[in-house]
């Protein structure tokens, strides 16, 4: 990021994929001054010192990622993370785009931390997009001013680590968003009936001994959430959807016409609840990993369409909160770097997916909930581009991870597809050794 200058750039031929159209086809791409100036085949440029040449052949190369769901700690809890190092992160994993939620200290509830976040992402490596909180401090007791915080740059609200146990309240904060037509970004969970559940609640909470977290926990908020918002009219998105009934009650509502859409994260569709077993407490997320039964749903869930969008839930914690007790350990993994890396393996090498479909589901589609210009490889626009090659496989080790905390649940794991270079912002900001 040192410099104001920006190099040109020449891609050459890569397999672009245009997840807009559901197009691949072989191409250079020239940036000019970040900007993309030319797609098509042969681009020649006069012999120019200060390009940038990238040999994309066998790679492909696609929109910049967008994540939606993402954990940066800053302000408050910066040694866990902040928005540079965040953003560093987000490159190396070839995503340009990123929604940060508001659980930070003090919590994204008022103009000037929305304020706050729009700054820093201006000195960042990616644009970083401010979602705030739907209740001040994250309390479940009163409004934001959601209005006001949208029109300071807030891209969508989130109690994110919460519902809104109050249905009153959240049938009101509904009823309100649609005035403004505000997106409302939902964790599911009924925090009476998860308590102090620790994993999924099935064989393996038994067998381990440990609390289990139901199904039925998530299941009775999404139930509750989408019958208000068909009432209401918000627009709603449910966020790590984890479980196989939440993938038929998405699927329904759409098909009745509620404003609905949803996300899984790349642990939900790669692990089930086998892998904790390890007590490797990396593997302590929320929702938990659940079941194989649950797993297939959400692969079956992106097969036809039903979920729109993966996001990391990108969660750092510090060593000192993840090598405790698994019942002491905080909730949450890291995510950024391995996104394309844990999806590519499941979805297309696995699952066959193509590729246009997989790459939709991490460019256009979550531009398209967010209501933001990104996601795709235009003429004339500023250049979001990352370059990956889909060959290369690589294992998940903990001394190569660039985001300040370390606690990945995909260290060990071999991922095919790394990504080689990521443009941001016009700018080469990351590029593989
Ligand atoms: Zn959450
Ligand atoms: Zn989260």
């Amino acid at each position: 990021m040192k410099g104001n200058k920006k190099k040109n750039i020449l891609i050459k031929s890569g397999r672009v994929i245009d997840p807009q159209h559901g197009k691949e086809f072989v191409s250079d791409i020239y940036i000019k001054d970040g900007i993309i100036s030319k797609v098509g085949e042969n681009i020649s440029i006069k012999e120019d010192d200060d390009i940038v040449k990238i040999n994309a052949e066998n790679c492909i190369v696609s929109p910049g990622f967008v994540d939606m769901h993402v954990h940066l700690r800053d302000p408050g809890f910066e040694d866990e993370e902040t928005i540079e190092t965040g953003a560093l992160a987000a490159v190396k994993g070839g995503i340009t785009t990123v929604a940060c939620m508001p659980n930070t200290r003090p919590v994204i509830d008022s103009q000037s931390l929305v304020k706050y976040v729009l700054e820093k992402s201006l000195e960042s490596a990616c644009t970083v997009l401010p979602v705030a909180a739907m209740t001040a401090g994250l309390e479940g007791k009163h409004i934001t001013e959601m209005g006001l915080l949208a029109e300071t740059g807030a891209i969508g609200f989130s109690d994110d680590g919460n519902s809104v146990n109050d249905s009153r309240l959240m049938y009101e904060i509904m009823r309100y968003s649609t005035q403004f037509d505000l997106l409302l970004i939902l964790h599911e969970e009924d925090s009476l009936m998860s308590g102090e559940g620790l994993i999924h609640e099935g064989y393996f909470s038994t067998i381990l001994g440990l609390e289990g977290i139901s199904s039925l926990s998530d299941d009775l908020m999404i139930a509750r959430d989408i019958t208000l918002a068909r009432r209401s009219g918000a627009r709603i998105h449910i966020t790590h959807l984890s479980t196989k009934g939440g993938v038929e009650m998405v699927r329904k509502a759409k098909e009745e016409g509620v404003r609905i859409t949803c996300d899984i994260t790349p642990h939900h569709l790669f692990f089930n609840d086998s892998s904790l077993t390890s007590f490797n407490t990396n593997f302590k997320v929320k929702p938990p990993i659940r079941s194989e039964e649950d797993r297939l749903a959400l692969i079956e869930g992106i097969k036809e369409g039903v979920i729109d969008a993966i996001a990391s839930d990108h969660a750092p914690h510090l060593d000192t909160e993840k090598n405790t007790t698994f019942k002491l350990a905080s909730f949450g993994t890291i995510s950024l770097e391995t996104l394309f890396g844990a999806s590519f393996s499941k979805l297309y090498i696995e699952e066959k997916i193509s590729l246009p479909k997989l790459i939709s589901l991490i460019t256009i589609s979550p531009a398209r909930i967010l209501g933001i210009d990104a996601g795709k490889i235009e003429v004339g626009k500023v250049a979001n581009i990352t370059v990956i090659d889909t060959e290369k496989e690589e294992e998940i080790k903990r001394e190569n991870i660039v985001s300040k905390s370390k606690n990945s649940v995909f260290i060990g794991q071999k991922l095919k597809g790394k990504v080689i270079c990521t443009i941001s912002k016009g700018k080469l900001v990351y590029r593989s050794e």
